[in-house]
């Protein structure tokens, strides 16, 4: 890793090149757990762009715990993540989980996105290190920092540079109140060890909607480049993570908060 020098992830959107590091503005990607219809994606786009979001996330592969749950619907959400991403001009983030995939999700994604199941999933590192679609490369629930870097060395190793690190939450003794617990120490450490810029995702950190504002706001004191923030029209119906979602009015009014802290875009 260069640690110690200043650092940005370049990422070409329809509506421009949007910035991840040090002495950018936060980039917010916002958006559903997961793409459920072309009704809702396309409000949701509209609703977190006018909000001030730069990405739309949505998963159109998602890894359930149970084999039972909703899936995703696969390549027709990702025709409609191009049909979201035509709507707004927003980029697109989406996980990729098998990397048979993946040159479908990147032609449509503008950040690839490997999720926390597979942050040690070596063979689909390299894959999308051999790719030139930036890497959106979530911390293992159970990961140590040292173990997240080197995943992420995978994928510069195989030739690709843009990769951002997301903390998402670990795995810790009590997962009564929350679902996970957001390490937002990360943001200072990793700052003095690698180069490579940070995304805070409060809503899989928590798990509730009612504590997503102000973790949101921890992080941003803290330094991150990125936050990410699941946003649904309607959480109660989700098909997938419906109570760590917040509504378009609570996202809308949470960037007016984070708004006033640091300039968010
Ligand atoms: C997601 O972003 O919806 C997701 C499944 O995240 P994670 O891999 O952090 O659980
Ligand atoms: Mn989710």
């Amino acid at each position: 890793f260069r640690n110690g020098e200043s650092s940005q992830v370049i990422v070409p959107t329809p509506d421009g090149a949007v910035s991840f590091g040090k002495n950018h503005p936060v980039v917010v990607v916002a958006g559903p757990c997961s793409v459920e219809n072309e009704g809702m994606i396309v409000e949701t786009a509209k609703r977190v762009k006018a909000a001030g979001a730069k990405f739309l996330r949505g998963g159109a592969y998602k890894p359930r715990t149970s084999p039972y749950a909703f899936q995703g619907h696969g390549e027709s959400a990702l025709e409609l993540l191009a049909a979201a991403r035509e709507a707004t001009g927003l980029g697109i983030i989406t996980e990729v989980m098998d990397a048979a995939d993946l040159e479908k999700i990147a032609e449509v994604a503008d950040v690839v996105q490997v999720g926390a199941r597979n942050m040690q999933n070596f063979a689909l590192l390299k894959k999308v290190g051999a790719q030139n679609k930036p890497v959106l490369l979530k911390r293992g629930m159970s990961a140590t920092i040292d173990e997240w870097l080197m995943a992420a060395e995978y994928i510069l190793a195989a030739g690709n540079p843009n990769v951002i690190l997301c903390e998402r939450g670990i795995r810790t003794f009590d997962l009564h109140y929350v679902r996970n617990t957001l390490d937002l120490s990360v943001l200072p450490v990793l700052r003095s060890l690698t180069h490579l810029p940070v995304m805070i995702d409060p809503s899989h950190g928590t798990g509730k909607a009612e504590y997503v504002p102000d973790m949101a706001k921890a992080a941003i004191a803290a330094g991150t480049d990125s936050l990410m923030i699941e946003v649904h029209p309607n959480p109660a119906k989700a098909l997938s993570d419906g109570p760590q979602s917040l509504t378009p009015e609570r996202f809308d009014h949470l960037m007016q908060e984070l708004e006033v802290m640091a300039k968010v875009m």
